[in-house]
This record gives structure tokens, sequence and C-alpha cells, in this order.
């Protein structure tokens, strides 16, 4: 537990974090309301949280743009970095205490948020590293000058996240925005607002200056909307819906900010005949529905080459009605509950949807047995999917898979980029002229062969189309945090 925070939560239940991090200090919101987390596996209230509105916005984004003039400004890159390292200590020291809190807040099992705590510490430590490496360039322009590039911070970044992976995604922002010299605003998801407030915490423990990160749960209509809006904020790095991305670049128009998008998908996942039969088939009951099929990045159709088709639908049918849906700390649990009823009951909707299609459904489909309570959906696949029909076109984000059968390469790329997103892809072949022809062909930020979704902090991860724009992770990260300034200074001693 971090001793070192002014703020403590309540321990009883519901649990009350009742201020927002704001300078440096724990206040509480001005209008006095609170949102209230549920407990996705329980349906019942865990935790109260302080809720902001656009009056406290303003206070977290003026603290900001103070903090930027003030000590953190002056910081060299290196002690940037130091901070930052610091931070994924703490997140480390704290990784199981953290990953409760993300389980309780969003039902994902307890070895899965683990492991993203952990993820998370490692993305910090990345870019901790990449703070004193963010170098501009010389240019030759003329023998009589010098010509060079700075890269500078941004400014006041608004980060506003989703609820699927809150501790996760916030390091992918937190860490470029700090270690190149931006402050941080960040805004988590209503859904799922406890596990931000205490990376609040370490960010006081790690002794920041104030300021330079501020927490303010909100809903995303006002808190998110008065950050998008916010004349003095310069850059907003945005998860979430498309149709979000959206309504923020409007909001975000009146002083041009920067935007950064990593919006949905709909992955496509091809197994050519001559694939690895077994590791194209673990890999991808792994790679649909881990995390209750939540996550932008997960294989939601699948395309199978014609001769191996029905053996493959058949056994990723057989695997995923073997999947273990649970409570979340049930060290057996494979996949837990979705985190909102609303997400639920779009699965649902979805589920319903194929049915009316005439699309063959091989598993599941209907709610598990034994849970009186909780937002559970049975893993379900669905054979002879249409391409084109809404089940195979629109992101469910919930536990449902297509899969559909293909006759040769051109008609694999043909359906695979048959979409409207392009975040992830993925081929499995032997065939080495195949896999880097298919990989080019692919309409996706990152495509892999043998292998899939690689996300990595060293790997740039974003997408096409309206998967959103600019990227994540990787150096390429860092060029969404900084502004190119060119200086030239002249070197000629006689007038021109
Ligand atoms: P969302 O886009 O509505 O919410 C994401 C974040 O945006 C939240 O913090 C929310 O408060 C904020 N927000 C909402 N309206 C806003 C506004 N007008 N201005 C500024 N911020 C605003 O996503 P959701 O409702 O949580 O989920 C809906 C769908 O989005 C999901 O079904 C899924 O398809 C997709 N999604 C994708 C990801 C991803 O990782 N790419 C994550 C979560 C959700």
């Amino acid at each position: 537990m971090s001793e070192a925070s002014a703020f403590a939560p309540s321990q009883e239940e519901p649990r009350r974090y009742d201020r927002l991090f704001i300078d440096g200090e724990w206040v509480a919101a001005r209008s006095g309301r609170v949102i209230r987390s549920i407990d996705p596996s329980t349906e019942e209230v865990w935790a109260e949280v302080a809720e902001a509105d656009a009056d406290d916005v303003d206070d977290a984004v003026q603290a900001a743009r103070r903090a930027l003039r003030g000590p953190w400004g002056g910081y060299s890159p290196t002690k940037r970095g130091e901070m930052l390292s610091k931070l994924a200590g703490l997140v480390r020291r704290d990784a199981r205490r953290l990953a409760e809190i993300e389980s309780r807040d969003n039902g994902k099992p307890l070895r899965d948020t683990l492991g993203e705590v952990q993820r998370a510490a490692d993305w910090l430590t990345f870019f901790a590293g990449a703070a004193d490496k963010i170098n501009g360039h010389q240019i030759p322009y003329r023998p009589d000058a010098l010509a060079y590039t700075r890269l500078e911070p941004v400014g006041v970044v608004g980060a506003i996240l989703p609820w699927n992976s809150p501790i996760s995604l916030c390091s992918w922002k937190l860490g470029p925005a700090l270690a190149a010299g931006n402050t941080v605003v960040l805004k988590p998801a209503e859904q799922t607002p406890v596990s931000l407030v205490e990376i609040g915490r370490l960010v006081e423990e790690a002794g920041f200056p104030a300021g330079v990160v501020n927490v303010v749960p909100g809903y995303g209509p006002l808190a998110g909307a008065a950050l998008a809006a916010h004349p003095h904020v310069n850059k907003i790095s945005f998860t979430g819906h498309h149709g979000t991305a959206a309504a923020i670049m409007k909001a975000a128009s009146g002083n041009l900010k920067r935007c950064s998008f990593e919006c949905g998908g709909k992955s496509p996942y091809i197994v050519f005949a001559d694939a690895d039969f077994e590791r194209a088939l673990s890999v991808a009951v792994h790679s649909a529905f881990r995390s209750t099929g939540q996550s932008c990045s997960l294989a939601s159709r699948i395309f199978v080459e014609r001769p191996l088709y029905e053996k493959f639908a058949a056994a990723i049918a057989e695997r995923a009605g073997r999947i273990r849906v649970g409570m979340p700390f049930d060290e057996r649990t494979h996949i837990g509950p979705h985190t909102s009823a609303q997400q639920r009951d779009k699965t649902e909707q979805y589920i319903a949807l194929g049915r009316e299609s005439g699309a063959r459904i091989l598993t599941g489909g209907g709610r598990p047995r034994g849970f009186p309570r909780g937002y559970f959906v049975e893993p379900t696949v669905f054979a002879d999917v249409d391409n084109r029909s809404r089940l195979a076109r629109e992101e469910v984000f919930g536990p449902v898979l297509a899969v559909m059968p293909f006759d040769d390469e051109e008609q694999a790329v043909e359906f695979a980029n048959d979409t409207d997103y392009g975040l992830v892809g993925g081929l499995w072949t032997s065939d080495v002229g195949r896999a880097h022809r298919v990989a080019a062909k692919i309409e996706a930020g990152l495509v892999s062969v043998n292998t899939f979704r690689p996300v990595h902090y060293m790997l740039p991860y974003g997408g096409y189309k309206l998967s959103g724009f600019g990227r994540e992770n990787g150096f390429d990260a860092i060029r969404e945090y900084t502004e190119v300034k060119a200086v030239v200074v002249d070197l000629a001693q006689d007038m021109p």
C-alpha cells in the first residue's frame, strides 16, 4: 500500500475515492458528485469516485500549463527519464494491488490484469530510457549557416482513456508524453476510474512536480468534451470509439489541437492451407476471446482457405467451448464478464444479428450457467458468415468470432481489406514469398506472420482508416508528442 500519498481511499465498500488529483493536491470535485463504479462480476457498486466537471478540468489544465513553465520545464531529459523510471518502479511494486483494483473495475481475470500492470511498468521503463535520446538533427542548409531542428514538447496533453485496459493504455500515453517534456491531464473512462486515481497517488509518491500529471475522472460528454475543447490543451491522445474520436476532432478544432486516435478494429486472421494448423488454431483461440473480446486488436474475423475450412472451424469451436468463463479472482478463469451491462447487451445484439443473418452458430450464443449475476456471455463462434454482414463489419467488442472460407490469395486479401477498420492483421503460411506479399497488401498498422498481435513498447501501433491515426509505442510515439522547430543561425561575416 502506498504510504507516501496525502490521500488514501476508505477501505470499506463502497470504497470512497472522493478526491481529484490536480496541481499536486487532492481536491474535492466542485460539483460534489460521484461516479459509481460497478463490479461487473457482482453488479454491485464497489467504489465511488469524485466526478470532475468542466470547472475541475479547467483547474487541471491551468495547473498543467503552469507546470510547463515551472521546475519540470527546467528538468534535464535524463532527470525526466529518472522520474519515469521511479514511477515504473512504483507500478511494479504495487502491481498486485493495482491489478486487483483493475479486475474489480473492469472484470478481467486477475492474471490478465497482473500481466497488463507489469507490462505498463515495462512501457514506462522504455520511455524513461527514451527521454534523453530525443534528438533533432543538423541540416546542411548553407555553408555559411548552421541549421538544426529541436524537438520540443507539444505542451499540455489531454489523455482520454477507455475502460478495457486503463493502466496499460495510460502507460502508452504517459510514457512518451512525459519523456518528451509535456504535462498531462488524464481523463479515465467513467466505467473504470479507480485504477488511474491510484496512478495519481504513485505519481505523487514518485515526486513529480505539481501539475505535471493531473487525474480527473469524469463522464465523456462533460469532462472529456471540456478537455477536448479547452483552448489551453495542445494535444489530445485518445483511445476509444471512432465516433467519439470524430466528436473530439470537432471540439479540438477550435485551437487546432494535435490529435492522435487509437480506435477500434475488426482484425482479419488469415489461415492458408499450408499453415501450421495447431499453432494457428491455438493462437486464434487466444487472440479472439481474450479479455472477453473487449480489445481493439483481437482477431474477430478468421478467414480459412477452403481445404482447411471445415476442420479449422470445428476445431476452433471445440476449443472455444472449453474456455472457462468465471469470476475474475478465480485462478481457473480464462475470461470474465463484460465490463458493463451495456457492453454485454451489445454483444447479445450481435449474436442475434448473426443468427438472423443465417450464419451457422457452432458454439456459445447464450449466457453461461451458474452466474445469477454479472455480465457474462459464452464464447461464441459463427461459421459461414457473410463478410458484408453487420456481424462481420462492425466491432462487437465481445467474445464473438466470425469464421469464413476463401479460395485463393487474392480473395483472402480482398476479404481482409473489405472493412472500415485497419488496426491489426495477421496471416499464417509456410510460403515465405506469400508471407511478404500479403503482409504488404493488408491495410493495417500492425501485420504479423505466423503469430498474432505482437503488441510491444518497441513496435509502433496505430490504425489505418477508421482505426484512427497517429502511432503509439516505439520511437514513433515520441513524434506525436513533440513539435519540430527549425533553427537557422547565420554564420556569414559579410553583409549579403
Ligand atoms: P468511448 O469512445 O465512448 O469512450 C472512450 C473515452 O472517451 C472515455 O473516457 C469517455 O468518457 C470519453 N468520451 C466519451 N464521449 C466523449 C466526448 N464527447 N468528448 C471527449 N471524450 C469523450 O467508448 P465506449 O463507450 O467506452 O465504448 C464504445 C465502443 O468503443 C466499444 O464498444 C468499442 O467498440 C470501442 N472501444 C475501443 C477501445 C480501444 O481500445 N480501441 C476501447 C474502448 C472502447
